[in-house]
């Protein structure tokens, strides 16, 4: 067998919209993943109407998503409400469709995608994998997400050092009451230490997502569905939408998301995409738009100068996350200080085009 021309280590967004873009150009392209099915990852239910374009490019339309329309944001702090209009016409949409929809084209652009692979290092523009296998490509494509990997750490931002941030989510079933309750609108509840999201996906379900500091987490003795009842309880709003909460399923749960990071380092014949180059803040950043947008800026890159140009392509793509990165940076820390979460909050109510303007100039451009 010929080696690749690239291997892609990760076969979530931002690696199987790379292997679609190589692919679609003739390349001979290895996608890895280390699941044998596609799951529902943590998380990334809410597409926005940028995302959604730059999907379409990868010959994925609303249609085929099939998911939820979502026009407005709603957010809560405490007592104080708002709700605005979105730029554009969002949506909502389960993980395991869209990354489905994803492969399928990357195979059908003609990348091989073999699932079960765990990589484990990278050495030498070989990928290392936990079978013992040794795999060599002219360019290796780093895309496994929010899931470390050993060589390339990812130091958070400092404001979260002492108290890193986790990621739980639990999916709610489709019921009339949280279709009433959530309609059109994508949520965010803000409170101490963290936000909860919750948007409906294609079946009604919802999708509901948590970024918390891990001291909230110790407090509930490190159970995280002690921690969503205690913030139901607290918070009446989002208590009316866990209600009808299957507590038999698990609470998935992740450690130490590094909020912040992001690198400009790399090396040729080695590009690094989606939550491997920068992860941003998700109460206003859009980490799948990011994802796809470093793939598209990593395709063309490669495309012009091959393996050579990653260095250049990394610098490039970190500098055009400052100015995204920053402001979603400040809105987390606004968001989490129950000092400042109503003041926000009322700032979107009194200010729509002020909501409508951070959701803009949080997104990555990459080109
Ligand atoms: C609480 C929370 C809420 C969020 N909500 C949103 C949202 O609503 N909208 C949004 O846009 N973004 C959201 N995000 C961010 C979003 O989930 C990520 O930015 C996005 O998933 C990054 O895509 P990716 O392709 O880089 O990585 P991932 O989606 O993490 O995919 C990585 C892939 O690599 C595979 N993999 C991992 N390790 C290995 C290995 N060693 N070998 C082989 N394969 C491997 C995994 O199985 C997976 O398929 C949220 C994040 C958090 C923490």
């Amino acid at each position: 067998m010929t080696a690749p021309d690239a291997i892609i280590v990760g076969a979530g967004p931002a690696g199987s919209a790379a292997a679609i873009g190589l692919a679609r150009g003739g390349d001979n392209i290895l996608l890895l993943d280390r699941a044998r099915e596609t799951g529902d990852a943590l998380c990334g239910g809410f597409l926005s109407w940028q995302t959604l374009a730059r999907l379409e490019m990868l010959g994925i339309d609303r249609a085929s998503l099939g998911g939820q329309s979502v026009r407005f944001v709603r957010l809560f702090a405490g007592e104080r409400r708002s709700e605005t209009m979105l730029p554009g016409e969002a949506m909502g949409v389960s993980r395991r469709r869209l990354d489905s929809l994803l492969q399928a084209a990357a195979v059908a652009a003609g990348a091989d995608l073999e699932r079960g692979v765990h990589a484990t290092a990278i050495d030498e523009g070989a990928v290392q994998t936990r079978d013992g296998a040794t795999l060599a490509a002219r360019s290796i494509f780093l895309a496994t997400g929010k899931h470390g990997f050993r060589g390339f750490p990812r130091e958070p931002a400092g404001w979260q050092r002492g108290d890193p941030v986790i990621g739980l989510r639990l999916r709610l079933p489709a019921h009339p009451a949280l279709a009433r309750l959530v309609g059109n609108a994508v949520e965010l509840h803000l409170f101490d230490r963290g936000y909860a999201g919750l948007v409906r996906q294609e079946d009604g379900s919802g999708n509901l997502c948590l970024a918390v500091h891990k001291s909230r987490l110790d407090e509930a003795n490190s159970d995280p569905a002690a921690l969503l009842l205690s913030l139901g309880n607290a918070l009446p709003r989002l208590g009316e939408r866990l209600a009808h909460a299957d507590w038999s399923r698990a609470v998935d749960a992740i450690g130490h998301v590094p909020y912040g990071w992001r690198t400009a380092e790399s090396a040729p014949g080695l590009f690094r995409l989606g939550d491997q180059a920068g992860v941003i803040p998700s109460l206003a950043g859009e980490g799948m738009g990011l994802a796809l947008a470093s793939a598209d800026a990593a395709v063309a890159a490669w495309r012009h100068g091959g393996g050579d140009a990653a260095p250049v392509f990394q610098r490039s793509l970190a500098a055009a996350m400052t100015r995204p990165f920053a402001l979603a940076n400040l809105v987390w820390r606004l968001g989490e200080n129950p000092r400042t979460a109503g003041g926000m909050t009322r700032a979107a109510s009194l200010f729509p085009s002020l909501a409508r303007m951070v959701s803009h100039a949080t997104r990555i451009d990459s080109r």
